[in-house]
């Protein structure tokens, strides 16, 4: 099968958050399945590649395309800056999305499926169903749009519709009409013709009123073509063993001892005592309502209070910054944190840290929790999509679980998650024990890409 992979951020070349890990580690699942592909991109002025730009490709032999637009992408941030979002965003992603059809012919790669992500490339499946309907090139092209986050949909003002370069009148409520408003989302979940979202249980959870994001409704008339397929982690990046971001590589061996000494170097880069028995608390992600940081920062003195240190790592709303600064400023010798997107700290973060703090409002699916066990650090969740389907209470006396997971969402249960998990930390041998399991965790790229190729040949079929 011939697979075109159109993303707005793909891994090594420009990430923001999990979106960018799927877009660069599936299609190497795919293409060790037999594949053909082609990935699509923006060249950002942050892209990690050299200028002008030569043939790249990762995987075996997986071809790179970066889509230049010096005045859409050369800019500090991928969709905004300073907490902001670009106002020419509609411009900037609609344009993306014509260049991909432009790219594909340029290359003579002539597509069996065409994969999206988000909201970014909700224009590609109307597209192909309007613009290039009839274009031969794409006659046999089915696409395929990917939800990786529900919440971020492109929403943006009418009077805009025109800049979309769509053929024919879809501002309609079976096209890109959402409340008066254009939904670039909506309209691809309509034109797409296959939906999937990145864990089983988020696929059920979109499908309902409280966690639809309003678009609850188009999702059910589609109920029949959406798919949940697992993410999964690219276990040669995330690698203990062999990662250049730490001064101490573990494995299952002397992870007790290492993880100590990681937890050592870590303590003394946030200012924090260092001592290898205080239980250390780690947290990596965006900061934003999504990801718990109000339940976070409402425990945060209880954690301290119980003896643990916390380390933090992200970027996002202002209001969390100061939060958590705040937080620190209480804390100093208790909670260190690094307020920057920084890869070398959020390595570092996982490797030391005795337990992952993922309180997550909803959660298509994490890596974080993923990376996390990876690494030692034990998740702490809401049971909520993918999280709830990868993170399982440890029991142990049946030796059974890999995490801690709290089912209401609130101050009081969290914290009792929290307890518990302090509880195993005291007794070395259930800490050893849930670490051993932690470690042994897979989940598989090569299952969840057999899973999308199922629904591409479904499409296709
Ligand atoms: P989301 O895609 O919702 O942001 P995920 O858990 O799926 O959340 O993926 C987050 C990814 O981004 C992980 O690879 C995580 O390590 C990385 N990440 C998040 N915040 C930071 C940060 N401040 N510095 C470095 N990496 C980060």
């Amino acid at each position: 099968m011939k697979i075109a992979v159109c993303a707005s951020e793909v891994v090594p070349f420009a990430k923001t958050g999990g979106l960018a890990d799927v877009c660069g580690s599936l299609p190497p699942a795919l293409e060790k399945l037999g594949h053909e592909i082609v990935i699509i991109t923006p060249r950002y002025k942050t892209s990690n590649i050299q200028v002008p730009a030569p043939i790249v490709r990762i995987g075996e032999n997986i071809r790179v395309c970066f889509v230049e637009n010096h005045h859409y992408f050369n800019r500090e941030g991928l969709y905004g800056e300073g907490g902001g979002e670009y106002q020419d965003n509609l411009e900037r992603f609609a344009t993306f999305c014509h260049e991909c059809f432009k790219t594909l012919k340029e290359i003579k790669f002539a597509p069996d499926i065409i994969h999206c992500h988000d909201w970014h490339t909700g224009l590609i499946p109307i597209l192909l169903k309007t613009n290039y309907q009839h274009d031969p090139f794409f006659k046999n092209a089915r696409s395929v749009l990917t939800i990786h986050n529900l919440a971020y949909q492109g929403v943006f003002p009418k009077h805009k519709y025109d800049r979309l370069g769509v053929h024919g009148r879809l501002f309609h409520t079976q096209g890109l009409e959402f409340y008066d408003q254009i939904n670039m989302l909506k309209g691809g979940i309509i034109f797409a013709d296959a939906v999937t979202t990145v864990s089983p249980q988020y696929a059920k959870e979109i499908q309902t009123r409280e966690w639809g994001c309003g678009l609850d409704g188009v999702l059910r008339n589609r109920s029949h073509d959406i798919y949940g397929i697992l993410n999964g982690l690219d276990y040669d990046t995330w690698n203990p063993e062999d990662d250049p971001f730490l001064n101490f590589p573990f494995d299952a061996a002397n992870v007790n001892e290492l993880k100590a000494h990681n937890k050592l170097v870590l303590q003394v880069a946030l200012g924090l005592p260092s001592d290898e028995k205080t239980p250390l608390f780690g947290f990596v992600g965006r900061l934003c309502i999504q990801k718990g940081l109000d339940l976070i920062l409402e425990v945060i003195d209880g954690l301290v209070a119980r003896g643990a240190q916390v380390a933090l790592s992200g970027v996002g709303d202002r209001k969390y910054h100061r939060m958590i600064e705040e937080a620190a400023a209480r804390h100093p010798h208790k909670i260190g944190k690094f307020l920057k997107f920084d890869e070398a700290v959020a390595h570092k973060i996982y490797a030391a840290s005795d337990f992952f703090l993922m309180p997550s409002t909803y959660e298509p699916c994490g890596l974080g929790q993923m990376i996390a066990l990876r690494y030692g650090s034990i998740p702490i969740v809401h049971k909520t999509g993918g999280l709830a389907d990868t993170i399982h209470l440890y029991d142990p006396i049946h030796q059974t679980g890999n995490g801690f997971v709290f089912t209401e969402y609130g101050r009081g249960a969290f914290l009792k998650a929290v307890e518990e998990a302090l509880k195993v930390y005291r007794h070395q041998d259930q800490m050893t024990d849930l670490l051993a399991q932690a470690l042994r965790y897979r989940f598989s790229w090569e299952k969840s890409a057999k899973e999308y190729v199922k629904v591409f040949e479904k499409c296709l079929s």
